[in-house]
């Protein structure tokens, strides 16, 4: 009988509280025990499965006294959370089951038995004993050193992203809840969430934080529920200070594990928990995700991550050269970053690539040796593009005629995007100089090769340039 089990553990002072008066016996009735029986059922049915069990059915009957009936749950915090949100309508139930009884009272009692029906796990009573920061420390999954605010190159397309995280670390409180980060792939989302992981580390060391892959929190809770361990499982998820959940997509379509989540989730924010996801895509549009949920990861601060600039990637190529201590020229970086533009580790995996080459081949790293070593992932790029059809992208993006772009006429308005024209002709093609010079009404290749040093120096100045080039370019290769 679990009453038995759980009264040889009740604390002296519990024992006072419990006697009754009128030398009632301590042990509940058999009409005590049927009332709860016929209450704790009755629940199921009351708040639905997911919260009954979740949250109700370790409820144990311990003891009856003066109308109170006296119930043991095996933690604190499920006591507080089961006395918040659901304890007055369980002692309404148990009144309108039996008047006599008038009201229920929580206990919590460490090593009580949750199922009665199974034979408890070795996990259920080790909460207690074992330190929960070590459990949570298991739990959370390891942070890349180099993913730190230092590393993180800061461009239009990631500055509200990156100033959120960096808001989140700069004091105790919690400025919005939750932050939400979202943004395709290989775009910095890891980064950020590690980044701010190493500065909460260092300024609140007394703060829990946990980091994990979505993939992961429904890793562990299905190791739980086969377990039947759940009541560790929320216990140690919601004792934390700061929760990261990267990647929250995956959960689309995972019922179980997004209720699960969701209640985190409302725990944490009662307390006042810092919580920080990330996705690849907004809330509203997390198709296979419960509505409720949707709109509550919609709560706090949504930043996104926009796709990467030119100006962008090649700031981050120079950050990672002067990590890397490699001798890459300006003309290759320059390269990749408007080459390599479907994300940055892809980005950063091309410069590894060549500064590797260089160094076993013993060889000085030009814009030929990058071509030839990045030959396999520049075609897989390069779809067939024409000098035409690069025309035509650029008169439209910059409202000209198609003319425009073989006339003789010398007004900047004109020249300039032709220059851009006559640029992305040689980024993207492989036509020659002259070739390029005589689609663009006879130009000669002097011309064009001034036009390509002057849009490159411009890209480097000019945000509004360097931003033109993207678009025509992405609405070219994307
Ligand atoms: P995501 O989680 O969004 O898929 P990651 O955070 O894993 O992307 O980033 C992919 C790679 O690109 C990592 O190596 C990361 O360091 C790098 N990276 C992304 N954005 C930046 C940035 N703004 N500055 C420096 N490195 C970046
Ligand atoms: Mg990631």
């Amino acid at each position: 009988m679990p009453e038995s089990q759980s009264l040889s553990k009740t604390s002296p002072d519990l024992k006072k509280n419990c006697v009754n008066l009128e030398g009632a016996p301590l042990e509940p009735t058999k009409e005590i025990k049927n009332i709860w029986n016929n209450v704790h059922a009755g629940m199921r049915k009351e708040f639905g499965e997911a919260i009954f069990r979740s949250w109700l059915k370790p409820l144990t009957l311990r003891a009856y006294y003066h109308g109170t009936m006296e119930v043991s749950v095996p933690t604190r915090f499920m006591r507080d959370w089961i006395q918040t949100h659901y304890a007055q309508r369980i002692s309404t139930m148990c009144t309108e089951e039996s008047p006599e009884v008038k009201r229920v009272q929580i206990v919590v009692v460490q090593n009580a038995i949750i199922e009665d029906n199974i034979e408890p796990s070795k996990n259920n009573s080790s909460i207690a004993n074992i330190d929960l920061k070590d459990a949570i420390a298991e739990i959370s999954s390891p942070l890349d050193p180099r993913f730190t605010f230092d590393s993180f190159v800061v461009g239009k397309p990631n500055a509200l992203a990156h100033a959120a995280a960096r808001r989140v670390c700069e004091s105790a409180n919690v400025p919005f809840n939750p932050l939400f980060i979202y943004g395709g792939v290989g775009l910095g989302k890891t980064h950020l969430m590690h980044s701010i992981a190493h500065v909460m580390a260092k300024d609140f060391p007394e703060k829990t934080v946990m980091y994990l892959s979505a993939e992961k929190f429904m890793y562990q809770f299905v190791k739980a529920l086969r377990a039947n361990d759940t009541m560790n499982f929320k216990e140690q998820f919601r004792s934390v200070d700061v929760l990261m959940i990267d990647d929250i997509q995956f959960i689309a379509g995972k019922e179980s594990t997004q209720e699960e989540f969701f209640h985190t989730f409302n725990a944490l924010v009662d307390q006042n928990k810092q919580i920080i996801i990330s996705s690849d895509k907004a809330p509203s549009d997390l198709t296979g995700i419960d509505e409720r949920l949707r709109s509550r990861l919609a709560w706090g601060l949504v930043a996104d991550i926009h796709p990467s600039t030119y100006e962008l990637r090649l700031g981050i190529l120079q950050s990672k050269r002067a990590k890397l201590g490699a001798d890459v020229p300006d003309s290759v970086l320059e390269f990749l970053a408007l080459k390599v533009t479907s994300n940055i580790r892809e980005l950063e995996g091309a410069l590894n690539r060549i500064v590797a080459h260089a160094d076993v081949a013993k060889q000085e790293i030009t814009l030929e040796t990058t071509q030839e070593v990045l030959q396999d992932l520049l075609r897989a790029h390069d779809r067939r593009i024409t000098i035409d059809e690069i025309q035509r992208k650029v008169a439209e993006h910059y409202n000209l005629r198609l003319t425009d772009m073989h006339s003789a006429r010398r007004a900047r308005q004109v020249a300039r995007p032709r220059q851009v024209a006559m640029y992305l002709s040689k980024m993207l093609t492989a036509r020659s100089l002259p070739e390029i010079g005589r689609k663009f009404g006879g130009r000669d290749h002097t011309t064009v090769m001034h036009a390509i040093r002057k849009v490159e120096e411009l890209m480097g100045d000019d945000a509004q340039i360097a931003q033109d080039v993207d678009v025509v370019r992405r609405a070219l290769t994307g």
